[in-house]
């Protein structure tokens, strides 16, 4: 996977990030072994950071913009993106003889907007478990997304000996969210982020960055985002109650633009 996803916007605006290479974009974790699983190793994992590693999991409803959040909070914090949704496309684009029998029941749910069964997105966390134990910390994005997933969360970093450091909760009402998730397109190479209204590419339909084609994701279509919208609502929306009674809850709007959002947390949650 293109290890510079996610940074369509950051390309205009520098104002938290120096340039790090001549197309001013920033260095990242490769996540291999979280996008692969098994034994498969990073070649660029996160550094062990100064001071406590930050191991975060982000709530909020679909399309809400959880995975621009993540990036540029990682990018921040040191720590890696751990997202359970790119898992999935990571697989969707391997051959019918690569993808595993659990995968490819996993990806018809995906395509439906359904969420996928507890027990294969547990096993799919089991297998890449040693993330959760990574010296730079995690930022869990998708993932926990029932209360049953939540608990079994809670098992394995237990037995890691490890605990979250907090959960970051993205708030915004509804139909703004239908709105964001409606206008965005993603590029076919590079997997750079747009949206219709508010972060068009140059020219219609082709990646400022790379030149590639843009397309939009086949559970973006309106048929698998009233579907998302409910699976939300009835099984992930509790993961709040549950969170706060652990103490572990910040709250944060999701209004406004990407920047404005990314500040907001840095203010509220990170205190810098
Ligand atoms: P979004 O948050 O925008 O819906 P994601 O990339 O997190 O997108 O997830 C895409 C899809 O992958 C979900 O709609 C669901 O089908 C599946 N999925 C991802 N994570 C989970 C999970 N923890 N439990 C069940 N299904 C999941």
């Amino acid at each position: 996977m293109n290890n510079k996803m996610g940074y369509a916007w950051a390309m205009n605006s520098n104002r938290f990030f120096p340039k790090n290479d001549a197309a001013g974009f920033m260095p990242k974790h490769d996540r291999t072994a979280w996008l692969k699983g098994g034994t498969a190793v990073c070649e660029m994992p996160p550094r062990r950071p100064l001071g406590h590693a930050w191991r975060i999991v982000l709530l909020g409803a679909p399309g809400i913009g959880k995975g621009t959040q993540a990036e540029l909070l990682c990018e921040r914090l040191g720590t890696c993106h751990l997202s359970t949704g790119d898992v999935f496309r990571t697989a969707k684009c391997l051959t019918e003889q690569e993808q595993t029998d659990s995968m490819k029941t996993a990806l018809r749910f995906m395509r439906q907007g359904a969420l996928v069964p507890d027990e294969t997105v547990l096993g799919l966390i089991r297998d890449r478990q040693r993330c959760l134990r990574c010296s730079g910390g995690f930022l869990l994005d998708g993932f926990p997304r029932t209360v049953a997933q939540a608990e079994a969360l809670e098992n394995f970093l237990e037995k890691e000996k490890v605990s979250l450091t907090a959960v970051l909760n993205y708030e915004l009402p509804i139909e703004k969210i239908v709105a964001r998730i409606s206008g965005r397109r993603l590029c076919a190479g590079c997997k750079a982020v747009y949206h219709l209204a508010t972060l068009p590419p140059r020219m219609a339909n082709v990646c400022d960055r790379c030149g590639g084609s843009l397309f939009q994701r086949e559970d973006d279509r309106p048929e698998s985002v009233e579907v998302r919208m409910k699976a939300y609502e009835v099984s992930t929306r509790p993961l709040i109650n549950f969170y706060q009674s652990r103490g572990l809850l910040m709250s944060i709007s999701a209004e406004g633009s990407p920047e404005e959002i990314y500040h907001r947390t840095r203010l509220l949650a990170l205190g810098r």
